[in-house]
């Protein structure tokens, strides 16, 4: 993440205790989103902030909001967050920020107990993170009382709307006092977003963060035209030849398991799955056992995977196109993070996901290959050199029943074949999108 030298904590105007909470953070120094963002929210407006996960945006609102609140009792801040992993996380930022100070944080998200949150509502904490589905279930049944609300975040706001909480989202902001503050984060501006901010907002600043050629993440990013019967076959012989985590993006909740099976199958044990059907302990166990590098392999639908929030994921596989463009920014925005070098491979069926690949490549600014280009190089990556991989210097991560592989250098020749696609195209667009993507 990104930390801006001229901008020190000194001149964002913070208290002294503020400033030893964040020295015990160990953040030494603002990240551009919060040493753009917390001057305006410490006075009190209104903040438009595109920013991606990974940039420090989380504490961007909330050292501002609890700096502004600490000295006052009663519940002024609520923040509403897509899915139940991102409130769990964002509400653990407000914990460590807010306890110094006596302030309280419930977290509301659907899977948990409904009549603990009750009770903790009863409590009147200070700081209300709710999903949106989850804490209309209180505001019907009566649990909690949003008049005195003064500060509304929506963090990643695209994603709420984009999962269809546009109505949940109406049915609290009504009940919010209009007289507020509206905190909005998101990591692209589309029309649905425009439409909440001027709805929700009063003339809110902008924040924009660019991607500056230091912050961009390293991705190299690859394209596989292949038949879907395909798949399984070329993830194997991937995963064979990745050494680091993996995260494997998949379009449906089935696909999940299915894709772990035949993973099972083929005789990978370092791998777990996770999707919105399992229960909430099972979900938490999957994500904790990766985080802890018992499983080096995930395979997640988008809506899950956005939750998992892991430094040094080594290469995103979409395993299926994802369904928006904006996602595909999401997915592989998991790996190349903190300066860390990434790698991105992306399955296409020829005739079913071009759409989506024009898409893609209209978003990042560049044009697609076409699927019948001529085969201009291997489809397979460069294995990458030891100075590109910062990771693999790392103590190598545990991996319970899982042997370590050896190092594409060390494969006898013939192993390192090139994987077998039907038809490839993906030179121009690669290198392309991944000079756009530092630009
Ligand atoms: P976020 O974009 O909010 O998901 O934050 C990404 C990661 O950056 C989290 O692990 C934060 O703890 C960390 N972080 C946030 N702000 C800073 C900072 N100013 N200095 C160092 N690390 C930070």
């Amino acid at each position: 993440m990104e930390t801006q030298n001229i901008a020190n904590w000194s001149n964002l105007n913070l208290s002294d205790a503020m400033m030893k909470v964040i020295e015990d953070a160990g953040y030494k120094t603002p990240s551009n989103v919060q040493s753009q963002t917390i001057p305006f929210a410490m006075e009190g407006l209104d903040v438009l902030v595109s920013s991606q996960t990974g940039s420090g945006k989380t504490a961007s609102f909330v050292i501002p909001t609890v700096e502004r609140f600490k000295d006052k009792n009663g519940t002024y801040i609520l923040a509403l967050a897509p899915t139940r992993e991102i409130a769990q996380q964002t509400g653990a930022v407000f914990e460590s920020f807010g306890k110094p100070f006596g302030l309280k944080t419930v977290v509301c998200i659907g899977g948990a107990n409904i009549n603990e949150e009750k009770a903790a509502l009863a409590g009147s904490p200070h700081i209300i993170v709710a999903t949106p589905g989850r804490l209309c279930d209180h505001l019907e049944r009566g649990n909690v009382w949003l008049d005195f609300i003064q500060c509304l975040i929506f963090d990643e706001a695209d994603r709420m709307l984009e999962m269809g909480f546009s109505k949940q989202i109406d049915m609290i902001t009504e009940q919010i006092p209009k007289q507020r503050q509206t905190l909005m984060l998101s990591a692209t501006f589309a029309p649905a977003v425009e439409k909440l901010a001027k709805k929700a907002m009063n003339n809110p600043k902008q924040v924009i963060i660019e991607k500056t050629k230091e912050s961009a993440p390293k991705i190299e990013q690859s394209l596989f035209w292949i038949r879907e019967d395909q798949k399984q076959h070329e993830l194997a012989r991937l995963l064979k030849h990745e050494k680091g985590t993996v995260f494997v993006f998949v379009k449906a909740k089935e696909r999940a398991y299915q894709v772990w099976r035949a993973l099972e199958h083929k005789g990978f044990r370092d791998v777990t799955y996770i999707h919105s059907d399992l229960p909430q302990d099972q979900r938490e166990l999957a994500v904790s056992e990766f985080k802890s590098g018992k499983y080096r392999i995930i395979v997640a639908t988008d809506v899950m995977g956005r939750g998992i929030d892991v430094d040094d994921v080594a290469h995103v596989v979409n395993y299926d196109v994802p369904r928006d463009a904006a996602d595909y920014i999401h997915r592989i925005g998991r790996t190349g993070r903190r300066g860390l070098s990434g790698h991105a491979s992306t399955f296409a069926i020829p005739g079913v996901d071009d759409r989506s690949i024009e898409a893609i490549s209209k978003l990042r600014g560049v044009e697609a290959p076409s699927k019948d280009e001529p085969k201009k190089r291997e489809a397979r990556p460069a294995p990458r050199k030891p100075q590109d991989r910062p990771r693999e210097q790392r103590a190598p991560r545990q991996n319970h029943n899982h042997q370590p592989k050896p190092a594409l250098k060390d494969l006898p020749k013939q192993e390192v074949k090139p994987v077998q696609v039907a038809k490839v195209g993906l030179v121009g667009w690669i290198k392309s999108l991944f000079s756009k993507s530092k630009a």
